[in-house]
């Protein structure tokens, strides 16, 4: 079974599960490792949540865990980082204090100009295409900005995930010289990118990033790809992943990748 490289737990404010049920999950499933990655939003109280995490609380419990499961799972430690370019000084003294600590740092855009597009606010002022727009040209603006701070981009075109539209389906088309810049950047500069099972548990036809954004990134040369269900509970744990294995396949990847001490390894697909 695909190792899972996206997933949430009690940690995050948004989830219930508990971290343990998680684990025994992945080990039912025949997971040989598993990344445990909950929100790090800094400074996203203005949604009404607030989805940063207790750190210390955190890193001890599941440095704990790791020896706990040892032999049955590695359990990796990972975080889901909220880029915002405006608390990049945050970022880097997180970094400094907190980088090591972490086996893989996802970086994930999910709150735009102050909003996020979960909520209907961040449709009502624009066109769909304006609000696709918008999130595909500030995420290039992050990863510029902050790729010293995550190791693959997470759900990129998550905005899609809310999007009023019947199918919650677009045409990538519109959107390809933007995307090209952020696949671009992270080629580039070392990072990866993330294939993200979770929008396929709620209907969506295809994973985030969708298969043209993933056969490009191969295309381009990308080679660094985790795969992860973004689950928040236990039963949605690996969710879709035969599915994904067969689009990357088709996409032309051979191998995905699971991180070791923010270092990727290549497994095969
Ligand atoms: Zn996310
Ligand atoms: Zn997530």
């Amino acid at each position: 079974m695909i190792c899972d490289y996206h997933l949430h737990t009690e940690f995050s404010i948004d989830s219930q599960a508990p971290v343990r049920d998680q684990i025994e999950q992945a080990i039912r499933l025949g997971m040989d490792e598993l990344c445990i990655t909950d929100h790090h939003d800094y400074d996203s109280a203005f949604c009404g949540l607030d989805f940063s995490l207790d750190l210390p609380a955190y890193l001890e419990e599941l440095r704990e865990l790791k020896e706990i499961y040892r032999g049955q799972i590695r359990l990796k430690i990972g975080v889901e980082l909220g880029l915002q370019n405006r608390i990049r000084p945050y970022l880097e003294s997180f970094m400094k204090e907190y980088g090591e600590a972490f086996d893989f740092i996802i970086g994930s855009s999910h709150f735009v100009d102050r909003v996020d597009p979960y909520d209907e606010a961040y449709w009502q002022d624009k066109t769909f295409e304006q609000a696709m727009g918008r999130y595909f040209e500030v995420t290039l603006d992050r990863v510029r900005l902050l790729h010293p701070c995550f190791d693959v981009l997470g759900h990129l075109d998550y905005v899609i995930r809310y999007a009023p539209v019947p199918d919650r389906a677009y045409d990538y088309e519109p959107f390809a010289p933007v995307i090209d810049d952020i696949l671009k950047c992270l080629i580039e500069k070392g990072k990866g990118l993330e294939c993200n099972s979770g929008g396929l548990a709620y209907g969506l036809s295809e994973p985030n990033p969708c298969r043209k954004i993933l056969a490009r990134y191969r295309q381009l040369g990308g080679e660094i790809i985790t795969i992860g269900s973004d689950a928040h509970r236990a039963d949605r744990l690996g969710y879709g992943f035969d599915r994904c294995r067969e689009l990357l396949l088709d996409c032309g990847f051979t191998r995905y990748t699971v991180f070791n001490e923010r270092k990727p390894v290549f497994l095969p697909l």
